[in-house]
């Protein structure tokens, strides 16, 4: 594929409103748009407008199926024939398992020797193939490289790809049709896909439109990547949010963030906590460690505005419910 470039406000973008509108029209009749609810209370709690984009009800439970069926709705049909492949055992792994499925795809997920029975288990339920392969990244990716090379199949990276950016910009096309005044949006950051989709809809349609992006203090590489202006490594990694565990930000994510993202905010790890319960107890919304910063960050008071009309991205809901009863037991331990 050609990389094409088209400029944006005197520079050139790797990604553009087209290609996330042309997703839109690609996936729209397999995808839900899913709600967008207002939240009195978190509105309440932090002085603004809130409403809620609750991709947690998507398929697969959460956004990555967007842009997994984009991508895999943008091969040539021999190239589907052949077969997908990615190298992730979390929502990405699920999503291109389903859309694998629904197209009649061969689809191999390639995961590490101690993923989690659940996990192995979504992933086969959708009909695509497991393969355990070590316990690092790099050892899983190594061997999904074998497959491209010896059985061509297409690998499928979770966010650095334009085709998998445009699917989860479609979000924020959704956003703009419902809500067309919207202020500010809140966006969880891990590779950087969903936001580089979300924030590239936005600017292009109206560039006054905020897009700030979360990550946990303790996963933060793009927040450092800006703050060094270069993709920056992370050593140990430890968060509950565990889609967001990402050592480095991607190539091209990067290079839509740094252009087009106002800022990142970085949550602890316990606003992480609260904000999945309060979602459950008063917003009655089941959403996974990972789709809770972005209401962690309104909750700590780290986001800058006051009396605007913004939405938070509720990007996940996938948490198996013993992971899900040990969060909410920790969450009571601390409360008075
Ligand atoms: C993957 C994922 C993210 C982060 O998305 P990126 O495109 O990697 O930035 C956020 N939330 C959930 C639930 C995810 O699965």
């Amino acid at each position: 594929m050609g990389k094409r470039t088209v400029s944006f406000q005197g520079v050139s973008l790797v990604l553009t409103l087209s290609q996330i509108v042309q997703a839109r029209a690609r996936i729209a009749s397999r995808v839900l748009r899913t709600p967008l609810e207002s939240s009195s209370t978190i509105g309440r709690l932090c002085g603004n407008e809130v409403y809620l984009k609750a991709e947690n009800l998507q398929k697969t439970g959460a956004f990555k199926f967007r842009g997994a069926l984009n991508a895999l709705l943008s091969l040539a049909a021999e190239e589907g024939e052949r077969g997908v492949v990615t190298a992730s055992s979390g929502n990405h792994g699920q999503a291109v398992a389903c859309a694998a499925g629904l197209l009649g795809y061969r689809a191999v997920v390639v995961v590490p020797v101690d993923a989690s029975e659940a996990k192995v288990d979504a992933i086969r339920g959708y009909g695509a193939e497991v393969v355990a392969c070590g316990t690092t990244s790099t050892e899983r990716l190594d061997k999904a490289a074998d497959l491209v090379r010896r059985d061509g199949m297409t690998f499928v990276h979770p966010y650095d790809d334009e085709r998998v950016m445009a699917g989860q910009g479609t979000i924020g096309l959704e956003i703009v049709d419902i809500l067309p005044d919207v202020d500010a949006v809140l966006v969880p950051i891990g590779g950087g896909g969903l936001i580089s989709g979300v924030a590239t809809a936005l600017k292009e349609i109206r560039p006054s439109i905020a897009v700030y992006g979360v990550e946990p203090k303790q996963s933060n590489s793009m927040a450092l990547s800006l703050r060094a202006g270069k993709r920056t490594a992370l050593e140990g990694i430890e968060t509950l949010a565990d889609g967001l565990r990402t050592t480095m930000p991607g190539e091209k994510t990067f290079d839509v963030v740094r252009r087009l993202v106002d800022d990142v905010l970085l949550v602890e790890e316990e606003a992480i906590v609260e904000a999945m319960v309060l979602l459950l107890e008063r917003a009655k919304v089941l959403v996974e460690p990972s789709g809770a910063v972005s209401v962690a960050a309104l909750l700590s008071g780290l986001f800058p505005l006051k009396g605007k009309k913004i939405v938070a991205v509720l990007s996940g809901g996938n948490v198996a419910l013993g992971r899900l009863a040990e969060i909410l037991a920790s969450a009571d331990r601390k409360r008075p």
